[in-house]
């Protein structure tokens, strides 16, 4: 059984449709990423499955249970960390957690317990009595998670983790997010970053406008777009890189500012001696780099849009 199961799963707000007929399944032991860009309906579909919003039209089962109709069954079975974290800001880590656990535990002596095992798992128990206020972007993050998994649910939704948390503070959400899975949680991330997509999900449904526009493992989604890109930085201009670089069996001259011309070749590795070799003749060739499809190229692929816009 899947933990989440979403069905032509629409929603609209007076003329925008957010959610159009999305179908997807998060299973046990999964991270599936929702992708996709600011406005592509992420946020909502979270709080269609947490059961913030009512739906228009399709399903959601959240273990055995719909959102819409049995709220108090879905919040017990989810944590959800949402993309604003709306912490208490004058309280302190601990503080926060008492007061959610008041709210939501029944019983507040094991929560206590568990409430320092979280902070102490979180990295937040040395800075767990001074005001959220004065947290990193990447603590208040981890004090989030933290509070999500104060009842041990079995499905956790983040949305958009990482927003606004550094480099490091990345690398440890995204290794307590992997904890999470291999412990057999079932785990939806929304993110607009391709990378990060790419490096922590299982799978990763495109989202475009609301609508699912692919659904596969990241390496499945890359194996569609054939050919490599190669980056050439070039110390000035080419005359005519079209007619340069195309009998070299360049599929795409793209140029870009500052004598960066980006090429689309079938197999780089093949032809970079004679790509660098054209260059040369005619500007000095400061650096190449050499690119595998990424998640940007499949979507830019598949929606005629640059991920990042
Ligand atoms: P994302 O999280 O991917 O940035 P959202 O789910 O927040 O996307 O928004 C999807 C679309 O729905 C956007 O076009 C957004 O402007 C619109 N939208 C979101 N919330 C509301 C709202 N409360 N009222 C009207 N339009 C909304
Ligand atoms: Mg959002």
């Amino acid at each position: 059984m899947s933990a989440i199961s979403i069905a032509n799963l629409s929603r609209r707000y007076k003329q925008i449709t957010a959610v159009d007929d999305l179908s997807f399944t998060v299973e046990p032991g999964e991270v599936l990423g929702l992708l996709g860009p600011n406005g592509s309906g992420k946020t909502t579909v979270v709080n269609l499955i947490n059961g913030l919003l009512r739906r228009d039209a399709g399903t959601v089962d959240v273990l055995g249970h719909d959102p819409q109709t049995d709220a108090r069954a879905v919040r017990a079975l989810l944590g959800v960390v949402p993309q604003e974290t709306n912490l208490y800001e004058d309280l302190s880590a601990r503080d926060n957690m008492i007061h959610h656990a008041a709210l939501y535990c029944r019983d507040l002596r094991a929560a206590k317990q568990r409430i320092d095992e979280l902070l102490e798992l979180m990295a937040l128990r040395e800075r767990a009595g001074d005001p959220v206020r004065t947290y990193s972007g990447g603590m208040k993050r981890r004090l989030a998670l933290a509070r999500a998994l104060l009842h041990d649910p079995p499905v956790v939704l983040f949305d958009e983790p990482t927003l606004g948390v550094d480099v490091q503070g990345t690398h440890v959400l995204w290794d307590h997010i992997r904890s999470l899975r291999d412990d057999g949680k079932a785990i939806l991330v929304t993110t607009n970053v391709m990378h990060e997509a790419d490096v922590l999900c299982d799978r990763v449904l495109i989202l475009d406008r609301g609508r699912c526009v692919a659904l596969d493992t990241p390496d499945a989604l890359k194996a569609q777009i054939e050919g490599d890109t190669v980056i050439l930085q070039l110390a000035g201009p080419l005359a005519d890189p079209a007619g340069l670089f195309g009998p070299l069996g360049v599929d795409e001259v793209e140029q870009e500012p500052d004598h960066v011309v980006r090429l689309r070749v079938r197999d780089a590795g093949r032809v970079l001696g004679d790509l660098v070799r054209a260059a040369s003749s005619q500007a000095e060739v400061v650096s190449v780099r050499m690119q595998r499809p990424t998640l940007d190229d499949v979507f830019l692929r598949l929606t005629g849009r640059a991920l990042r816009e």
